[in-house]
């Protein structure tokens, strides 16, 4: 993603016309096992933060993933191998962009894997699964040019999503979920919006296109998951969720104070160009779950070493929540 005070500034402008009441209730609550906003709570599957865990060092495992790589494929690969698996509907949706870096055409690739029910509401979960070409903001000059690992900013997101996938093969969910998984979010360049969120751009844009698989009504919400793996996770309301989707964003805090989860902190935090905003731009409840305070963002510290199953298990346990009382 990209964050500056420059941009912000000037999306702040974009923003504020269509602003909406910005009201947000903290509810404190215990450490239920289920939770249900009506009708009777329905006890959540067991969601496993150490497997989550190996998910995350899985990917890291096959080395860069940046748009085009080797890596890149074969965690496509991955993502679709398990969706098969487990009887989801796939569907991968390629476009040649420049790459903001080299100036090269590269293919992105987004992919979609759908689960549970065709009718009615649907919640969408996405997180990139590209990862950064370089540590341009590493403390070490010489390692500036290294690939990024992307423990926290890449694979945490979709290590979550994975898992999920695994239980919703086990446990048919209530309502339908499509899984989004974004390509090309962290190739721009620095001080360069435009370069960041190729993927969800694209897909944002054609979303409501005949014969794409999102086009079927408009979800109950999108929650994009980014950089929610780091030890000591705080996630605060992002800002341009929060502006821009107040209900959608306090339905999922007030949904994780009640069940207590201490990841997630009910005030507004910074805004942050993710791959959420796209979705806002085209009038689709959207909410980023980012802990933004990452001193390791885009630096080689970025490993799954700085990375907590515990953290991990706390968003899951958030997203099961959100499927299975809907
Ligand atoms: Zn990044």
């Amino acid at each position: 993603m990209f964050s500056s005070r420059v941009f912000h500034e000037r999306i702040r402008k974009d923003f504020f016309r269509r602003l909406f009441p910005v009201l947000f209730s903290v509810v404190l609550g215990g450490f239920p096992a289920f939770f249900a906003s009506g009708g009777e709570p329905v006890p959540l599957p067991d969601f496993s933060g150490v497997r989550t865990m190996e998910l995350l060092t899985a990917q890291c495992d096959l080395g860069t993933r940046i748009p085009g790589s080797e890596g890149n494929r074969q965690l496509r690969e991955m993502i679709l191998d398990l969706a098969r698996k487990h009887g989801f509907t796939t569907q991968v949706l390629c476009f040649e962009a420049t790459d903001p870096m080299t100036d090269q055409p590269v293919q992105v690739c987004n992919i979609i894997v759908s689960s549970g029910p065709e009718e009615g509401q649907r919640l969408w979960l996405g997180a990139h699964y590209d990862t950064r070409p370089v540590c341009d903001r590493d403390p070490d000059p010489e390692l500036r040019s290294t690939p990024l690992t992307g423990a926290n900013d890449g694979a945490s997101g979709v290590a979550v999503l994975l898992h999920l996938m695994e239980i919703l093969g086990a446990n048919p969910p209530p309502q339908g979920v499509d899984f989004l998984f974004f390509d090309g979010e962290d190739s721009g360049l620095a001080g360069d919006p435009s370069g960041f969120c190729l993927g969800s751009r694209q897909l944002a844009a054609t979303c409501r296109d005949f014969g794409n698989p999102l086009s079927q009504g408009t979800p109950r919400g999108l929650i994009v998951l980014d950089m929610v793996g780091k030890k000591n996770l705080q996630i605060p309301m992002e800002a341009y969720s929060l502006v821009n989707a107040p209900e959608w964003t306090e339905t999922v805090f007030d949904r994780a104070a009640q069940l207590g989860l201490a990841a997630f902190v009910p005030l507004q935090g910074p805004g942050v160009y993710d791959d959420h905003v796209p979705f806002l731009e085209m009038g689709i409840p959207a909410v980023d779950l980012i802990d933004f305070d990452f001193p390791q963002w885009h630096t080689t510290g970025d490993t799954p070493e700085i990375c907590s199953a515990v953290s991990l298990a706390e968003v899951g346990r958030l997203m099961l929540d959100l499927i299975y009382n809907p």
